[in-house]
């Protein structure tokens, strides 16, 4: 299958290799190597608020970037309903609205966006090699990872029935929707922890789901968690669905499953949290770089450099600790920018 290229694609001259030749498809240019191979200087993974930034920075600096969306153009923003945190709207915007507007911004500084997936990589010598959806390979001098992390969920279908009015997998992002309500945090780990913390600061009281008799927390987490008024622990028990007409009005749990003295059980709430881990989408990078034990993508400190020169790791697939659209777009932004310097320092 055949890409094209921008218009305002660079003549062969002005870039550094000498062994790319352009070929015109279809009133459309394209830069091959010398295997006839699609050729780009900055290859972005993930329309995420990290991608579309990366491009945006990549545009402007002239790098000609290209954007693969994978199966969620737009990426996890364009599962939720309001944003109320992402600086620059005061009256808030939809997670939908605000990912068209990067997704203009982006083109409009010429980024080629693309649908397709990355299924495999090959990152062990420059220029990088990345294969699309199986089919389609492409070399590139810079690598922008932006693929983002998967919250997981229980596997309720009620999860499904009430995302987005009651169900949230991220309690910094929505848990001001439920101040002086009575909300529960599924999870016995320091994330649950944390967000149960948080949203004790906010909500009414704070219910804790864990399966176990036990907290998986360190201990310093634990301690703060039974010297908060407003939490209530509910070891070893388990939820089996939600109810509630317009939203989430409680949840039906099982305490002790599957023992003599199984119990069955109904809290009210108006918020469920999920709090049991993220599912970074660094598997077809995974071979090359290190990954931290869950996968999320190690980078230098304080950089969204790898241990590959020229391959960046930007937004939530990097990023166990704080999973903010703004966060992801800031590390976007770095890597666009350390992209430009890689290119620069290296004449390609
Ligand atoms: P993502 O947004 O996850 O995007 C990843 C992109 O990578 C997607 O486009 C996907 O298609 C693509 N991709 C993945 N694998 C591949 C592949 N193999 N090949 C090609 N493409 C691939 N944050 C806030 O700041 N405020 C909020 O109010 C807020 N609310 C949220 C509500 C919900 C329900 C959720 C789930 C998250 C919320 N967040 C919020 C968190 C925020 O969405 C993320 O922190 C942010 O989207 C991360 O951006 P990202 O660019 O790193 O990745």
């Amino acid at each position: 299958m055949k890409r094209a290229c921008r218009n305002n694609t660079p003549k062969p001259m002005e870039i550094g290799h000498a062994a790319l030749h352009m070929t015109l498809i279809k009133n459309k240019y394209y830069h091959m190597n010398t295997n006839n191979i699609e050729h780009v200087r900055c290859l972005i993974i993930g329309s995420g608020p990290a991608g579309f930034t990366a491009a945006i920075y990549a545009g402007r600096s002239n790098l000609f970037p290209v954007l693969y969306e994978g199966l969620q153009p737009g990426g996890q923003l364009t599962a939720t309903t309001e944003i109320e945190n992402f600086p620059g709207y005061p009256e808030g915007i939809s997670g939908n609205g605000l990912m068209d507007d990067l997704r203009k911004q982006s083109i409009k500084f010429g980024c080629d966006i693309r649908w397709g997936v990355v299924t495999s990589s090959d990152l062990s010598a420059a220029p990088y090699h990345i294969t699309i959806d199986e089919e389609k390979e492409i070399t590139c001098d810079t690598l922008i990872i932006a693929t983002g992390a998967t919250a997981k969920y229980l596997g309720l279908p009620d999860e499904k029935k009430y995302a987005g009015i009651g169900v949230s997998a991220c309690a910094t992002c929505d848990g001001f929707f439920y101040r002086k309500k009575k909300v529960a945090v599924v999870g016995g780990g320091d994330t649950a922890c944390e967000e149960a913390l948080y949203l004790a600061g906010l909500a009414s009281h704070v219910y804790m789901i864990v399966r176990k008799p036990f907290f998986r927390a360190t201990k310093i987490m634990q301690e703060r968690i039974f010297s908060t008024p407003n939490i209530t622990v509910l070891f070893e028990h388990e939820t089996l669905g939600l109810f509630g007409e317009n939203g989430v009005e409680g949840a039906h749990l099982v305490k002790r499953r599957g023992q003599p003295d199984e119990e069955e059980l109904d809290i009210e709430i108006d918020g469920f949290f999920l709090a049991i881990g993220h599912n970074p989408n660094s598997e077809v990078f995974a071979k090359y770089l290190d990954l931290d034990e869950t996968g999320y993508i190690k980078t230098i400190p304080g950089t969204p450099k790898t241990k590959i020169p020229g391959v960046f790791a930007a937004g939530d697939v990097a990023d166990p600790h704080y999973k903010q659209a703004i966060t992801a777009a800031g590390s976007g932004c770095a890597a666009a920018i350390e992209a430009e310097r890689y290119l620069s320092a290296k004449k390609l």
